[in-house]
């Protein structure tokens, strides 16, 4: 008998994966792993409506849904090591498992500050499990601490607005999102946090936090050396892919200074036989064929369409990829559509002050396009990203 198509990581890239198998035809036994005790949930309402008291299921397909296609997912089971030679993963259990082809889907953990002391009140969000802790102590809290203006930084202030709590933001960048979208969309971005009370420090990290006698965070003390008060603290500072369980294996890790990841072509496919890589731990080729992995909702689907495609022989799907990612705060969407880059020239095209739009060029040529509260002017640029266009005549008027 042959041995399962195994998927390690029940998460958004391992459901998609399993599903577009299945839906391409695929009617051998098929195997997806996950070392959380929860059947595959949505991570980015975590961040917005989770934490603000309005959801607390997302949870992706409920269970029927795997026994009606034939998907044998085992949870709390954690793999933690390969033998590629053997085609057999190794579980924490102590027992193995045999593939035929295996699927990496082993997403991020969230980057941890070295050297902090250890306090209750202290929160990183990547998993459910975060999520509950982080609403609990978001109950009683009347002051929040928020490390990074990142994504998830943004979104957790913005969230934490809408129920009344008083929020710092420490970020060593001049603005938020800067790495993202650079420092002249994330001035918008920072004007609008402002102006909906959250105190945005630039400029600043975080030296330590202190504790009350019980243990407790109760404030910081900032790299400026001014003190802050917090009842809670989330650390927002970017994630690592989890590959650990790979070391010693022949399979190719992307460089740790461009992110890391696992290395795949631009099907998934590893450069070890019947071994392939998808969603955030994926390092696929991006538009210069470097290495690069991308941490967004929509990559996810997209690339599990791709490499289900390639595993089972399929045709892949001809239309066009145009990356897309969205960040909900407050009251507005923000989207990104192409490959925008911080070092892009910018061009703000509306601006009312809450919502904007901005297209982004590279040698005149339009790269991406964001915008807040502007879904149909970013959508409509969508075929000008998918043929390079000149942004000079784009800008023109009609
Ligand atoms: C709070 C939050 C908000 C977000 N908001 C947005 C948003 O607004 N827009 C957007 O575009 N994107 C957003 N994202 C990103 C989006 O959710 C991710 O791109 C998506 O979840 C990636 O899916 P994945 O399956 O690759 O990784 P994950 O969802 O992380 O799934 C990986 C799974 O593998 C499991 N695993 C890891 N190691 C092992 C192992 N050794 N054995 C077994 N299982 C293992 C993990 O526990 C996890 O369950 C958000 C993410 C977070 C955390």
């Amino acid at each position: 008998m042959t041995a399962p198509i195994v998927i390690v990581g029940a998460g958004l890239a391992g459901l998609r994966t399993a599903e577009e198998l299945r839906r391409m035809g695929y009617g051998g036994e098929l195997v997806l792993l996950g070392d959380e005790p929860r059947l595959p949930y949505d991570r980015p309402p975590l961040s917005k409506q989770f934490v603000r008291g309005e959801t607390d299921d997302t949870t992706l397909r409920p269970s029927e849904f795997y026994v009606e296609k034939r998907i044998d997912v085992r949870l709390s089971t954690e793999a933690v090591g390969i033998d590629t030679a053997a085609r057999r993963i190794h579980l924490a259990s102590g027992t193995g498992l045999d593939y035929d082809q295996l699927v990496i889907a082993t997403g991020l953990r969230p980057r941890q500050l070295p050297g902090l002391p250890e306090l209750q009140g202290v929160h990183i969000l990547r998993s459910h499990a975060d999520a509950v802790a982080l609403y609990a102590d978001a109950r009683g809290a009347a002051t929040a601490l928020v490390i990074g203006a990142g994504f998830i930084g943004c979104e957790l202030a913005a969230s934490f607005r809408a129920i009344g709590i008083d929020v710092v933001v420490l970020e060593p960048q001049a603005t938020p999102l800067a790495s993202v979208l650079g420092e002249e969309v994330g001035a918008l971005v920072a004007r609008r946090h402002r102006a909906e009370g959250v105190e945005l420090r630039c400029g600043i990290g975080l030296d330590t936090l202190h504790g009350d006698t019980a243990g407790r965070v109760c404030g910081a003390r900032c790299s400026d050396g001014t003190d802050i008060t917090a009842d809670l603290v989330v650390l927002g500072i970017g994630s690592t892919p989890v590959t650990e369980w790979l070391s010693g294996s022949a399979i190719a890790l992307a460089d740790p200074a461009s992110g890391g990841g696992v290395c795949a072509d631009a099907v998934g496919r590893t450069n070890v036989d019947g071994v392939w890589v998808v969603g955030d731990v994926a390092a696929w080729p991006d538009e210069t064929g470097a290495h690069r992995r991308i941490e967004h909702w929509t990559n996810a689907g997209e690339q599990a369409k791709l490499l289900a495609c390639a595993l089972l022989g399929v045709e892949p799907p001809t239309a066009a990829r145009v990356p897309y990612f969205w960040s909900d705060q407050y009251d507005v969407k923000i989207q990104a559509l192409g490959i925008p880059k911080p070092t892009d020239d910018v061009h703000i095209v509306a601006d009312d002050g809450r919502k904007f739009l901005a297209y982004y060029s590279r040698g005149g040529t339009l790269t991406g396009v964001v915008g807040a509260g502007m879904t149909g002017q970013v959508m409509k640029a969508r075929a000008a990203l998918v043929a390079p266009t000149s942004v000079t005549e784009l800008l023109a008027p009609r």
